[in-house]
């Protein structure tokens, strides 16, 4: 399995960031992790111009392939402008936008269904955690947000805490390393041992330099989901590192 350092940009930057694009992919030639940006939309096409090495995906998409969705953006354009996977479910959409597992679901089949790779995003709240709710919350999220036709060289899960995101707060390594045994046992009984075992699980949630090798060090932790380290070379280039190293 090669393992993914994914960068979510969110919404930060414009033309002028796609340079660190070419850094990122200068610092490193040859990665034995696949690395991926997610910039905004309207960065994507030039975006994926950029480099063989860095692939390039999309935070968001829409579940219909055209219509009157005003505003909205469908897998196949995504696809035409050069992305290669689509983030759904974040949590900043399901709280944003209201998002729920249904039309995580329906996203994620509309991903796949074009040849792309969904990363489906799940995680607890911080009321949820210390209500002792956290692998049900998971598991809730994981059955209904995650199509059949899911596979482990198509699909990546991202284990994302809510309370972790963007906060500097991470759980401890235990309790990454619980949820993320969690989610490959629940793949594996759903999709089988050799396939379950095949899906990438990334960890998101305040991964920095600082923290990313004894992230990393965790079993079943296939990579990272990274926002506000993914947006300089100084703080993504050592993630990368370290996930090289693992
Ligand atoms: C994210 O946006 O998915 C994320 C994990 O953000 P941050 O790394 O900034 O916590």
């Amino acid at each position: 399995m090669r393992k993914l350092a994914a960068g979510n940009w969110k919404m930060n930057g414009t033309g002028d960031n796609l340079s660190m694009i070419s850094q990122l992919a200068a610092a490193h030639p040859s990665p034995k992790s696949e690395i991926l940006i997610c910039p905004p939309t309207p960065l994507i096409h030039r975006a994926a111009t950029i480099s063989d090495s860095i692939t390039i995906g999309a935070q968001d998409c829409h579940a219909a392939s055209k219509g009157a969705h005003t505003g909205d953006t469908s897998v196949i354009m995504l696809a035409d402008a050069g992305a290669t996977y689509v983030i759904t479910g974040h949590s900043e959409r399901r709280a944003d936008h209201k998002e729920t597992n249904k039309n995580v679901h329906a996203k994620a089949t509309a991903i796949l269904k074009n040849g792309l790779k969904p990363i489906i995003c799940m995680g607890e709240s911080l009321e949820q955690r210390e209500g002792g709710n956290t692998l049900e919350v998971i598991s809730n999220q994981l059955a209904h947000s995650t199509p059949d036709m899911a596979a482990g060289h198509t699909t990546v899960i991202a284990y994302e805490p809510i309370w972790a995101i963007g906060t500097g707060k991470i759980p401890t390594l235990t309790q990454i390393g619980e949820v993320h045994d969690f989610i490959r046992h629940q793949l594996q009984t759903r999709f089988g041992t050799a396939q379950g075992g095949a899906f990438r699980i990334l960890y998101g949630g305040s991964v920095k330099p600082t923290n990313a090798a004894e992230i990393f060090a965790i079993p079943n932790v296939d990579g990272a989901l990274v926002g506000g380290a993914s947006l300089t070379v100084a703080d993504f280039s050592p993630i990368i590192t370290a996930l090289d190293a693992a």
